[in-house]
């Protein structure tokens, strides 16, 4: 690991802003159907969701409540499955045709725009990190100098605006063209007024009259109330505040916020390396996954295929990188000159032996496909010759693979030995820095 692969990819981005009003200068304007449309239905849902709780029909109560938590559950699903890791991210090579007509439809009661619009604008989220463009940030966290602007500006106002035409933007829409998707994006209002205004109400005309209607209206929009709050805490909540801070965005981890399935626990990991079908690296990215869960759910069903993850070397590089920033920023300079070479030549070590380890696993996978080829082979000359004898080929095969197997023992150990090394001085250089003050 070089001195330059140390430091940051990035410089964080500085605001741009002072005022709210500022961004008129810059171009953007209030987009007044999406506007009336978020404040009238966060008005209504605050005003009378417990007036209809109140009035509601015998026995509708729960029918009410029922619809409320699985319309959130099924728009906060839609949008990290799919809008989210699957597309926006391409987290999985191969996404089979009812993948996308099943979440193409749950996506609607989400009520964040169409499956299209939502993942460009993701990408172009994350673009930022490397372009350093964050003028083009759709959500950012960091335009404003004040934090309440921060939150408020990525949480929810910036939805009331339409921003300035870029060529950025307009390049990601059209590189989601998968011909499902562009469907949806064409048909997205009818099918947004369909599902989470006509369907509700039409049930609760069916089960208690018109009273039942208006009260299982006010069900479905605290549902996609719910289940667009629950998003927008990834854009606000995850990019302010949290334990472990990113390479390359604001993105911070917050464990605790298990709202959006999976997300809130990840955004440092996620900043630093989109593609990952999972939440985070090493063991802490299997708590409080839920949407790498589903997914793995979608694979063991055959729906999606190919999902695409993080190397070891690139887990080690990403974690090696964080820690020499932030214990550089805590070790007094005579102190931190003194240590970084050796930091960097363990990390070297660990890397490279990141690096081994990752050689072998494709060996394995590779090897494990010609087992399973020869297999099939010989099966098919055995019933050609009628009781043939197993391959030669097979018994190499097999051979190389307990050889293998050893040889990844090993592997294994040097690279646990080569993290375990690495965070050894890091607590050494904690211990010489504590004694300084
Ligand atoms: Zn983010
Ligand atoms: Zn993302």
């Amino acid at each position: 690991m070089s001195a330059s692969q140390l430091s940051p990819i990035t410089t964080p981005a500085k605001p741009i802003y002072h005022r709210f009003s500022d961004i008129f200068d810059a171009g953007f304007r209030v987009d007044w159907g999406v506007a009336s449309f978020l404040v009238v239905s966060h008005i209504l849902v605050l005003l009378l969701t417990p007036l209809a709780y109140m009035y509601a029909p015998a026995g509708l109560w729960q029918v009410m409540l029922s619809w409320t938590l699985i319309h959130a559950f099924i728009g906060a699903l839609s949008t990290t499955v799919y809008s989210h890791r699957l597309i926006a991210h391409g987290a999985a090579k191969d996404v089979r045709l009812p993948t996308h007509i099943v979440f193409l439809g749950m996506q609607i009661f989400a009520v964040q725009g169409s499956v299209r619009r939502w993942s460009a604008q993701h990408v172009i989220h994350h673009a930022v990190d490397k372009t350093g463009q964050h003028h083009l940030d759709p959500y950012s966290a960091t335009w404003f100098s004040t934090s309440w602007r921060n939150f408020l500006w990525s949480h929810m106002l910036t939805y009331l605006f339409d921003h300035p035409y870029s060529r950025e933007f307009d390049a990601a829409l059209k590189a989601k063209a998968h011909p499902a998707i562009v469907w949806q994006d064409k048909h997205y209002v009818l099918l947004l007024i369909v599902a989470n205004f006509v369907l509700p109400i039409g049930l609760g005309f069916g089960l208690a009259g018109w009273l039942g209607g208006l009260c299982m209206l006010m069900a479905s929009s605290a549902g996609f109330v719910l289940a667009q709050h629950n998003t927008w805490t990834v854009n606000s909540v995850t990019h302010m505040w949290g334990f472990k801070k990113g390479l390359i965005s604001s993105a911070q981890n917050n464990y605790l916020w298990l709202g959006p399935l999976g997300e809130g626990n990840h955004h440092a990991d996620h900043h630093d390396y989109p593609r990952d079908f999972r939440n985070g690296f090493g063991w802490s990215g299997w708590v409080l996954d839920p949407t790498r869960y589903a997914i793995l759910a979608l694979r063991a069903l055959g729906l999606v295929q190919g999902l695409k993850r993080a190397s070891r070397w690139q887990e080690a590089q990403i974690i090696a990188r964080r820690k020499v920033r932030d214990t550089k920023a805590k070790s007094p300079s005579v102190i931190w000159q003194q240590w970084e070479e050796k930091l960097a030549t363990l990390g070297e070590e660990w890397l490279a032996a990141a690096k081994a380890w990752d050689q072998f696993k494709l060996e394995k996978k590779r090897l494990t496909h010609q087992i399973r080829q020869a297999g099939a082979d010989s099966m098919a000359a055995a019933r050609e010759r009628m009781g043939g004898t197993q391959d030669d080929l097979m018994q190499d095969l097999r051979a190389r693979r307990e050889s293998l197997r050893a040889d990844m023992q090993q592997a294994r150990k040097r690279l646990k030995a080569g993290r375990e090394e690495f965070f050894n001085a890091l607590w050494e250089l904690k211990q010489a820095t504590m004694a300084v003050a």
